[in-house]
């Protein structure tokens, strides 16, 4: 019965990891693999994060059972960062704790889907896992273009799928940092796009895996609470597996804006219900490092300071990127200053990757994304010699 099966092809970005980790070349560069690199090019752990394991190796007493809720204070430690002030909104809000940001996006198809979802609207090009998720729970995807040509978002493509949606229909938006584009809406469009749901009545769903590594932790949220503040109901997931350096623990949250307080309870139990059937509860280590980080001053200012670290040496990979657009003509590398996140995508075909990879041991996706947190002052002028020479700059 089980050699039915027909073989799944490999994921690519493992195998270009494996084509890296072979090739001897002491000058080669890793854009490929998503996740932030200092100028060594280490993913450390958090030095808040170290600390707050070791107070919860010396603290915690007991590893018993949680609910499928998981860590309920790091579930409400995150709130007053993503939500604001009122970080419930009245009580229209609660949240879970999920294994990663993967698992916070799973549950809103699936809850979307037992509440009668049965489309997703989704821009492309997008985190490949969204489509992916989106057919395993059996939901239709339905595309949209995320970006123009000249690198900023394709506003009017989206206003157009919400103002076209029609019931069963939801819209699944990157809240900052777009992955892989890099390419955010503006405040100004977010308005437009806060209002359109309000007029359409189209459920949103905010994907928001990289909040605080854009532009700062108000700004990259300010567009979703502008689509909070105007919707009667959205679901939101969120990662705290890059902004807290948690990777492989798996520490991600999903919550929920109910139409009011009271609409509340039944929803989140329908959360909990899929939660028990797919996993039953998240792991919870890395969970309850985030809450107890969140609940120390000191330790909350240490994340702050390291977040902030990670994002402006970000930015400043992104200035030198764009200051040399005049270097290697039309791949639009100016756009990269206005862009977000770790990542951005290069109009390079797979001829020019191929060579990058082969002649210059540079890695990078096969649809030309590139992590812009593999680069750094010394590497950079090479990356930008090999990018002219392939496209013949
Ligand atoms: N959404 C997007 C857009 C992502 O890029 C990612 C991670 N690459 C996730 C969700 C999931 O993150 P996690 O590792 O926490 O599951």
């Amino acid at each position: 019965m089980l050699d039915q099966l027909e073989a799944q092809s490999p994921d690519a970005l493992l195998a270009l990891i494996k084509m890296h980790a072979a090739d001897p070349r002491e000058d080669k560069i890793d854009l490929g693999v998503g996740v932030y690199r200092t100028n060594d090019g280490a993913t450390p752990v958090f030095r808040a994060i170290k600390a707050a394991e070791q107070k919860l190796v010396d603290t915690q007493d007991s590893k018993s059972y949680l609910g499928p809720e998981g860590d309920t204070g790091f579930v409400d430690a995150l709130k007053p960062y993503i939500f604001g002030k009122d970080a419930t909104m009245g009580g229209r809000i609660e949240g879970m704790q999920t294994p990663g940001g993967t698992g916070a996006v799973r549950l809103a198809v699936a809850l979307g889907k037992a509440a009668g979802i049965t489309r997703i609207h989704l821009g492309t090009p997008s985190w490949p896992n969204h489509a992916q998720i989106l057919e395993d729970v059996g939901v239709e995807t339905v595309g949209f273009s995320h970006a123009k040509a000249d690198g900023t978002a394709d506003i009017d493509a989206l206003l157009d799928v919400i103002g076209k949606a029609r019931p069963g229909d939801a819209v699944l938006l990157h809240g900052c940092c777009h992955n892989p584009t890099g390419i955010d809406y503006t405040d100004a469009q977010w308005a437009q796009i806060a209002q359109a749901f309000a007029e359409s009545g189209v459920l949103p769903i905010l994907d928001v895996a990289y909040h605080g590594l854009g532009q700062g932790l108000e700004e990259d949220v300010a567009g979703v609470r502008q689509v909070l503040a105007a919707v009667p109901e959205a679901l939101i997931a969120y990662s705290c597996d890059k902004n807290f350096g948690l990777y492989r623990d798996r520490v991600g949250a999903f919550y929920m804006l109910a139409r009011n307080a009271d609409a509340l309870p039944a929803i989140t139990s329908n959360a909990n219900a899929l939660a028990r059937a797919n996993w039953s509860m998240p792991p919870d280590h890395g969970g309850a490092a985030v809450r107890t980080v969140l609940r120390d001053d000191a330790l909350t200012a240490l994340w702050l300071e390291e977040l902030a670290e990670m994002r402006e040496r970000m930015r400043r990979v992104r200035e030198r990127l764009a200051a040399a657009d005049e270097d290697v003509p039309g791949l639009n590398l100016a756009a990269l200053a206005n862009q977000n996140g770790l990542f951005a995508v290069l109009p390079l075909s797979k001829a020019q990757i191929a060579s990058l990879r082969e002649d210059h041991g540079i890695y990078m996706a096969g649809s030309g994304r590139i992590n812009v947190a593999g680069l750094h002052e010394g590497n950079t002028p090479k990356f930008i010699a090999a990018l002219a020479d392939v496209t013949g700059g």
